[in-house]
């Protein structure tokens, strides 16, 4: 059984619902993406020549399309190799040549740059875009039936976004995804055939594989027509569409409750905002729970591992009696069912509760390895178990808080220092919009700690305010040395906040 397969049964079971929808419109029923996802599966493997393991790309924004051409990949018994819109087309480069994606399928927006980039990919025979004149022919073969996989074959070839070195593709296999997606349904959040998913996030990105439950259950995947996220255009979905669901980067939260429109907003359609990706702050999620209600839910996850390492249901943020409450909406939760999860030193050993390890975790939700990249694999999966490269603590209830990630840590004088910590604290000043803590490099402390901040538009901070919050909450080592006011944080596609390019920033100045 695969995602191809789930597919076939439930557009027989579910034929006349909503699949897909384009801003308030049913774009396909199941029954429609079901046929039209077999049809170009048959021209993939008998027109483009593509054989069972061949990788096809997708170099597509968020378009109505995106889910047909990615089921008809693995209809046809082929790996997808998902690519972030936003990347620069050396990256896209990249991405194909080593990949070595026989075809790739791309958004109008694209193409043109692609059919610039082509000749340097020289496995690249086939580049076809979503416009209906080019597209279209090929829903005229006949389709076949979903090939049968071997679970641990590629499914999805998903390559790190490389904030932390260049893109490494980790190898998602069948039994993964569907493990994924499984889990979602019993641990995540229960999913209705009335209900859908809004896909305001890179489907490009891990957040697209929060279709694959969704169609699992005969659900809507609702694509907005603006392509990604926009409050006011989300607003207006969820008062259209009835049991809406939305994975949210914690920047995309912030966004949503620091917006005017929210005020007056219907929120009665709103079921659930799945949030991960990166750190939410405690200040954060109070925030959301108090604007939006009991609908948050957390993962944590990696491209390594995608959706379902730790999590935190909704449960979790009702309990308001417990007395660990505020600490547990702090975590990232624990391990989902059939995820084992330790945190450990160096030699793979455990630390005690509440001391600082790496996490690591091991089940079907690891992935095969990284793509033509047998080294970086041996370093990654020792013994089966996934070296995260976070840092973490797990209480004795098993509850995981994020520190940090190893190489976000700062090392000053030989003490480690989390910047989370520090940002946490910088967040409870009312008019600190966002932040980042990193290291500058310093001849006698090895680095030194520097907080550049972002005020609410139209706000104005002074530093000592910020100064005299860190020394009240922390203690006097971690207190930055500068803190610097910014208008803006530099983000990739996903929200995260690029602290490779604070750091070096912070660098060539200390050099120049
Ligand atoms: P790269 O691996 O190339 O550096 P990346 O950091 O963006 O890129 P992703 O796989 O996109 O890699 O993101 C995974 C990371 O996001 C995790 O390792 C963790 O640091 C962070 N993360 C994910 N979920 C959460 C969460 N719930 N809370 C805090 N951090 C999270």
């Amino acid at each position: 059984m695969n995602q191809a397969a789930i597919l076939a049964q439930v557009a027989r079971i579910h034929g006349d619902r909503p699949a897909v929808s384009f801003g308030r419109s049913v774009f396909r029923s199941y029954r429609e993406l079901g046929t039209r996802a077999a049809r170009l599966a048959g021209a993939l493997r008998t027109e483009l020549d593509l054989v069972p393991g061949d990788r096809v790309a997708l170099a597509m924004k968020n378009h109505p399309l995106y889910l047909e051409i990615l089921y008809a990949i693995w209809h046809a018994g082929l790996a997808a190799v998902p690519i972030n819109a936003k990347l620069h087309p050396k990256e896209f480069a990249y991405i194909l040549d080593n990949s070595g994606a026989r075809a790739c399928f791309a958004t109008p927006d694209l193409a043109g740059m692609l059919a610039g980039i082509k000749n340097e990919v020289p496995d690249l025979e086939h580049l076809i875009s979503t416009v209906d004149a080019d597209i279209e022919e090929l829903y005229e073969a006949d389709p076949v039936p979903p090939a049968s996989v071997d679970p641990d074959t590629l499914c999805w070839l998903f390559y790190t976004s490389g904030t932390t070195g260049r893109p490494k593709g980790a190898m998602i296999t069948h039994r993964s995804l569907m493990f994924a997606t499984t889990n979602y349904l019993a641990d995540v959040d229960g999913i209705d055939p009335g209900d859908c998913m809004i896909h305001a996030a890179p489907m490009s990105h891990g957040s697209g594989l929060y279709a694959m439950p969704h169609i699992a259950r005969g659900a809507n995947n609702v694509v907005p027509e603006s392509g990604g996220y926009d409050v006011e255009e989300c607003l207006d979905l969820i008062s259209n569409w009835p049991g809406a669901s939305f994975f949210f980067a914690p920047t995309m939260v912030s966004r949503l409750i620091n917006h005017p429109a929210l005020g007056g907003a219907d929120l009665t359609n709103l079921k659930t905002i799945v949030y991960g990706g990166g750190p939410m702050y405690l200040e954060d999620v109070l925030r959301a729970q108090e604007k939006l209600g009991p609908k948050l839910t957390q993962i944590y996850g990696l491209g390594e591992a995608p959706m379902t390492i730790t999590g935190l249901p909704k449960s979790a943020y009702l309990d308001k009696d417990h007395p660990r409450y505020l600490a547990r909406l702090g975590s990232a939760g624990f391990a989902r069912t059939g995820v084992e999860v330790r945190v450990v030193d160096a030699d793979g050993n455990n630390v005690g509760f509440g001391e600082t390890g790496e996490i690591i975790c091991r089940g079907d939700i690891v992935m095969g390895g990284y793509w033509q990249n047998p080294e970086a694999t041996a370093k990654t999966i020792r013994d089966g178990w996934l070296w995260t490269g976070d840092l973490g603590a797990m209480d004795p209830d098993g509850y995981v808080t994020l520190k940090d990630r190893s190489k976000d840590m700062i090392i000053s004088g030989g003490t480690n220092i989390y910047p989370r910590e520090i940002e946490e604290v910088l967040l409870r000043h009312p008019d600190v919009y966002e932040c980042a803590v990193v290291g500058r490099p310093h001849p006698d402390w090895g680095e030194e700690v520097v907080a550049f901040v972002v005020p609410h538009p139209d706000k104005e901070i002074e530093t000592a305010e910020l100064d005299a919050l860190c020394l009240e909450n922390i203690a006097r080592f971690k207190r930055p040395k500068e803190y610097r006011l910014v208008t803006a944080l530099t983000k990739n596609n996903y929200g995260k906040i690029l602290k490779t390019e604070l750091r070096d920033l912070l660098a060539g100045e200390a050099e120049g």
